[in-house]
């Protein structure tokens, strides 16, 4: 990745003077102080976090720690809706519009996972400690320092803590809140926290499209039932005609088949075959293009199969199902909430890029909504494994940045 050139001072814009005004005030100095201090809590919620299970479709223990909190904060009108989002307000005005700042709750973790988590020096260690211990650390440190100061906001805010973003949760957590008018109609733009870091921003949000696709059939003996349809080489014909696709390197378009299953002995003609397939890509075109190109190669390889086969007895069967659609999106270049984490970042002499990722900001950015993701600080490594870490070293700067973020969003004053 290439720097950006600095900026000459000559040229600051409006935003970086709105950011320079902010980070003056006396109540912003007392936040920064605040948030240094609190540290060693920060690291102890970080750690409890983590030791709660949060697998996909099972945050609800994750989801009552952060009511609590929310609730012992005095946030108003904290809630836990249907899917287990958690959900608190910083309002000024009942009729002010909202900024929502977010972070996800699940992990990909499933049941029964040991979450032990250890400290040595400024490094925290567990699984999930920073995908997104981190981040609902750095969402209710947030809470909590607004809760205290005494800031007066042109907007309200709303904290989100969501379910449902990693793999095949699928944003779910995030769709639901904007497809509920309540939010949808009034959040006007998001942050979105997730992970460790300062070094960049999403400006772009990868799509993807994942499938399973299921051949079955009667199945039968090797040798006696020879000639019977066999769905394991059905479906092999389909994912090599499919492998050989072409696919764009600008828009960055990929595809992935990364599980397949199917048969119980060598000597048996199996009674079903499945994979699972996943495409991504920068552009709705292309991601579109690919799934075409999917089914085209799954109906290539069913219609190799005899006509007596697909109509009459015993019949072959084809399955390509959905189970995972995720919007691809973009911000528009002059976006306010682009200018305002650019700035942000200059005025902290944070060297940040823009980054292409599929995260729970492809939500509001599908539906028009301006949203980003940044990192909570600090510095991790090894997510989506056991080895997991989060080193605390840096978290100050991050969470500096992010309430710079929130502040400018929502248009504060002393
Ligand atoms: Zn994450």
């Amino acid at each position: 990745m290439a720097s950006r050139p600095p900026i000459p001072d000559s040229s600051r814009t409006s935003s970086q003077r709105e950011i320079a005004r902010i980070a003056e005030m006396r109540s912003v100095h007392a936040a920064f102080t605040y948030l240094h201090n609190q540290e060693m809590e920060f690291r102890r919620w970080q750690r409890e976090l983590t030791e709660i299970p949060s697998p996909p479709f099972g945050e609800a223990a994750r989801s009552e720690w952060l009511r609590l909190k929310f609730a012992a904060l005095g946030l108003e009108d904290v809630q836990v809706d249907e899917l287990g989002n958690v959900l608190g307000l910083l309002s000024r005005e009942p009729a002010a519009s909202l900024i929502g700042v977010s972070a996800h709750l699940d992990t990909v973790f499933p049941h029964g996972t040991a979450l032990k988590t250890r400290e040595e020096g400024s490094r925290l260690y567990g699984p999930g400690i920073s995908d997104n211990a981190a981040g609902v650390t750095a969402l209710l440190a947030m809470a909590t320092v607004l809760k205290r100061a005494g800031f007066k906001f042109a907007t309200n805010i709303v904290f989100i803590g969501n379910v449902g973003e990693e793999g095949e949760g699928n944003l779910r957590g995030m769709r639901h809140l904007f497809s509920t008018p309540k939010w949808r109609d009034t959040i006007q733009s998001l942050l979105v926290i997730d992970g460790a870091g300062t070094d960049t921003y999403v400006n772009q949000a990868l799509g993807s499209r994942r499938f399973e696709i299921t051949f079955r059939g009667p199945g039968g003996h090797s040798w006696s039932d020879f000639g019977v349809p066999n769905p394991i080489v059905l479906l092999s014909r389909a994912l090599a005609h499919f492998s050989e696709v072409l696919v764009p390197e600008s828009p960055r378009t990929t595809f992935n088949v990364g599980v397949i299953s199917g048969g119980t002995s060598v000597n048996s003609i199996p009674e079903s075959a499945t994979a699972r397939v996943d495409l991504r890509s920068a552009s709705m075109e292309e991601l579109q293009k690919l799934e075409d190109r999917l089914r085209e190669c799954v109906a290539e390889a069913w219609s190799e199969v005899p006509l007596s086969h697909r109509a009459g007895e015993p019949k072959i069967t084809l399955a390509l199902e959905s189970i995972g659609d995720r919007p691809a999106a973009e911000l528009p270049a002059d976006a306010r909430i682009l200018k305002i984490v650019r700035a942000v970042d200059k005025h902290l002499r944070i060297e940040s890029f823009p980054r292409l990722a599929s995260t729970d900001a492809n939500v509001p950015l599908s539906l028009g909504i301006e949203a980003t993701t940044i990192g909570a600080g600090g510095d991790g490594g090894g997510a989506h494994t056991l080895r997991e870490w989060f080193d605390c070293t840096q978290r100050d700067l991050g969470l500096k940045r992010i309430l710079l973020v929130l502040l400018a969003l929502t248009g504060v004053h002393e």
